[in-house]
């Protein structure tokens, strides 16, 4: 180790900047952000500078008095000599001195920051590539949510009635593990601090709650791993036990974290390896066992996800839970098969229908689905197809109306079959479409043509 990290309280405290250009300003700026009274010394000030609160601009020469007094300094000259005759001189007071892209002159090192104040992450490659430490500070940039600022200072606010409750303390570590990785955590993320609050009062009452499951409800997408939230991708990372099915592609499930256990609980057509009430209960039963479960589910959890129906159990069990809501297959696949699900010349309203058929039928509003100017998608409709186009017909649409069947949509087997309401049975008998697969009827299944062709993914 080089250097030593360290924080410098700077608040109302003196310190000079060298320099007037644009990096004697950058330099100024993050003093100023932390408070410093900051002291701007060289023949020629930026006027912005000059301008800027905090700041004594002295219009002059360096010289060795200007160190007086000074806590830290920055030599932010474009001349090497004055850099470091403002180094050594200060060297020899013992004031920590930084020399802008010169390591070798400076004594203290000014890092990269990511600012979630309280929260600061600082990044320093010691000088031996700048551009290394920003690219790293922008790949943490995307990985600590802004909103990290609101929670620690939320468990600032806390921290002395935490200590006086929870005494021991690996136990208060425990506590606010769960608090950081929880429920209260994500309530404050949202912006519910109410709620996070309340939720923290309940575990203070009783340390036998330090412990205690949860469910997360996360909508995976279509297909694609990397139409993940960021939400989902945090929270897949640390769920000790994950519950998928069939809908939730490898990759996806690759992606949970590495030692979490795995549950499959099926759910093809007519083929439940699980059905939805003992899925309900599994649930119930990992979260009281005190782990962190995470319900990974196709799509978004309350688009046909039966998602209501098991956070009604976990409700009634007084298990706290969170839905994240993912990238539905309509959206998802009609945007990777080109095809948009509203235009201003094809379609004004969309609708999202189930074609699964009970016993035999499908009870559907066929009246308002066959409506011009409309996209209708229907979900798990490839079995009740030739009723679907028969139907719609019958209640008035063309039967030259466009319509497409995407078959594993977004994922490298993507394919669009398509054709119109009397052609596509016959077509689909032929190219036996794999599952999962949606179907798209309407005016806008014909800009596929024009579209498709732009979009990355083959189709
Ligand atoms: N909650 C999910 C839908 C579950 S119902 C969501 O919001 O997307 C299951 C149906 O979704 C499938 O029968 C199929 O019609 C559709 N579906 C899900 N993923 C799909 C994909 N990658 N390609 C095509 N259809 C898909």
């Amino acid at each position: 180790m080089d250097f030593l990290p360290i924080f410098a309280k700077v608040k109302g405290k003196p310190c000079l900047v060298v320099g007037g250009g644009e990096v004697a300003k950058r330099k100024a700026g993050v003093l100023l952000e932390a408070g410093a009274q900051v002291r701007v010394v060289a023949p020629e000030i930026d006027a912005e500078l000059q301008a800027e609160k905090g700041v004594e601009a002295i219009a002059a020469r360096f010289e060795e008095g200007h160190l007086d007094g000074m806590m830290l300094v920055v030599a932010a000259t474009n001349n090497r000599e004055v850099n470091k005759l403002v180094s050594l001189l200060a060297q020899a007071r013992n004031i920590p001195v930084n020399v802008v892209d010169d390591p070798e002159l400076c004594s203290f090192i000014m890092p990269a920051i990511l600012d979630r104040s309280p929260l600061m992450i600082a990044f320093s490659s010691g000088g031996a590539s700048p551009v290394l430490t920003r690219m790293m500070r922008g790949r943490l940039e995307t990985m600590i949510p802004q909103n990290y600022s609101r929670l620690a200072a939320f468990a600032e606010r806390f921290r002395e009635l935490v200590k006086s409750r929870v005494t021991n303390p690996p136990k208060r570590r425990i506590f606010w593990e769960n608090v950081f990785e929880g429920v209260v955590a994500e309530k404050v993320l949202t912006g519910d601090e109410a709620s996070a609050e309340a939720m923290l009062q309940q575990m203070l009452k009783n340390e036998d709650n330090i412990r205690r499951g949860e469910v997360y409800l996360v909508g995976a997408g279509p297909g694609d791993p990397d139409l993940l939230t960021f939400r989902a991708l945090r929270l897949m990372q640390k769920a000790d036990v994950v519950v998928y099915d069939n809908l939730v592609s490898k990759p996806i499930v690759e992606m949970t974290r590495r030692d979490a256990e795995r549950i499959y609980v099926g759910k093809k057509r007519d083929d439940h390896t699980l059905r939805q009430e003992e899925i309900n209960d599994l649930l119930v039963r990992l979260a009281k066992e005190g782990k962190r479960v995470l319900r990974l589910k196709g799509g978004d959890p309350f688009i046909f996800g039966r998602g209501g129906e098991e956070i009604e159990t976990l409700a009634e069990e007084g298990i706290p839970f969170q839905v994240v809501p993912g990238i539905t297959a309509a959206s998802g696949v009609a945007s990777y098969a080109g095809i948009p699900l509203t235009h201003r010349d094809y379609a004004q309203s969309c609708m999202f229908v189930t074609g699964h058929l009970k016993d035999g039928t499908m009870n559907l509003d066929w009246d308002a689905l066959a409506r011009p100017k409309q996209t209708v998608v229907v979900y798990m409709g490839l079995h009740g197809l030739d009723t679907l186009c028969a139907k719609l017909i019958e209640h008035g649409l063309p039967d030259s109306t466009p319509i497409a069947i995407v078959q594993q949509g977004t994922t490298q087997n993507q394919r669009v079959i398509s054709g119109t309401l009397k052609t596509l049975p016959g077509i689909a008998e032929r190219e036996k479409p794999q599952a999962p697969t949606l179907i798209i009827v309407g005016g806008v299944v014909t800009l596929r043509e024009k579209l498709a062709w732009f979009h990355p993914q083959k189709s």
